[in-house]
């Protein structure tokens, strides 16, 4: 076997495609749903052609920083309205989200052309503290707004995928605030954005982020536009260097439950005037779904305790 990073002849070791030690965190989510291979197996996904010395040594400092951001940040859940203060290292956040989308393109024998020798060795090597200027990371807050609990769509606090859909516009084109019909665009083309080269969602219960990986060759300009409608049309904040942010709420009672589905802003604005006109937001609907979800809390208890890790 070639390993995938260091391209040496040798015996391959098992690599978590997303860090062992985060999986960790959820025992109670102890299946895999793989809905692209429409199967569900009781085993960690992995992919097997990393070298041990590339697994155990060069690549394995990016794991530890991943663990702290999920149990610091997003083991906890919010609230529709809650602004969460997140101080991160944008780096470390570009390598995590890069390995993880490395070996999830390799699991599915994907192609993986963005990952030259140069972002390879951003990845092996821990001295690297710049972070790549072709590479885009936004967050905000999964927040389950609908009155379907977690549990009906399967227990999967932690999921992925390649190339989410950005809408270009709204999924409900028309409310009529009288009568409470909805009407649904019957055509909303994904935006356009010059030189992506591929996108990733990754959400870790309540944390919701996006790669963004650009051609190399991008220009500055491109690269600016680019960014500004990420900025101005979802719901998500823009990391950076900086290294400082409040996040919020990027989902809304629909695109929780399905989240490659990238609403724009005002969509979602929309949606919660959905999810205010049926009533899910009155009191008394508050508490029955509070009590649904300590219920459900109590029963996950039991799940990590079946399923040790
Ligand atoms: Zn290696």
């Amino acid at each position: 076997m070639i390993c995938a990073y260091c391209e040496q002849e040798a015996k391959g070791t098992k690599e978590h495609i997303i860090s062992c030690a985060i999986l960790d965190i959820f025992p109670e989510c102890f299946a895999t749903i793989d809905n692209l291979r429409g199967k569900i197996h009781l085993g960690d996904p992995m992919v097997k052609d990393v070298c041990a010395n590339c697994n155990n040594n060069r690549i394995s400092y990016i794991d530890s920083s991943a663990k702290s951001i999920v149990s610091d940040y997003f083991v906890q859940k919010y609230e529709k309205d809650d602004i969460l203060d997140f101080t991160y290292d944008y780096t470390l956040l570009q390598k995590m989200l890069l390995k993880y989308a490395f070996n999830d393109l390799r699991s599915r024998k994907d192609d993986t052309y963005f990952f030259t020798q140069n972002i390879l060795d951003f990845l092996m090597n821990k001295n690297i503290v710049d972070p790549l200027r072709n590479v885009t990371v936004l967050v905000g807050l999964a927040v389950n707004t609908s009155p379907a609990p977690d549990y009906m769509f399967g227990n999967n606090k932690i999921r992925w995928g390649k190339n989410p859909a950005f809408l270009s516009n709204s999924i409900i084109e028309h409310i009529n605030y009288e009568t409470g019909e909805i009407r649904h665009r019957s055509e909303n083309p994904r935006q356009e954005f010059k030189k992506m080269s591929f996108s990733y969602i990754f959400r870790f219960n309540s944390g919701q982020f996006l790669l963004i990986c650009w051609d190399d060759d991008i220009s500055d300009d491109d690269l600016k536009t680019n960014n500004v409608i990420l900025q101005c049309q979802y719901p998500y904040t823009i990391l950076s260097s900086q290294g400082h942010h409040t996040l919020s709420r990027c989902t809304s009672e629909t695109t929780y439950h399905f989240e490659m589905l990238i609403d724009v802003s005002w969509g979602q604005g929309i949606f919660d005037d959905v999810t205010w006109m049926r009533g899910t937001y009155t009191d008394k609907s508050q508490q029955d779904l509070k009590e649904i979800a300590r219920r459900w809390q109590k029963e996950e208890e039991d799940l990590a305790k079946r399923f040790p890790r």
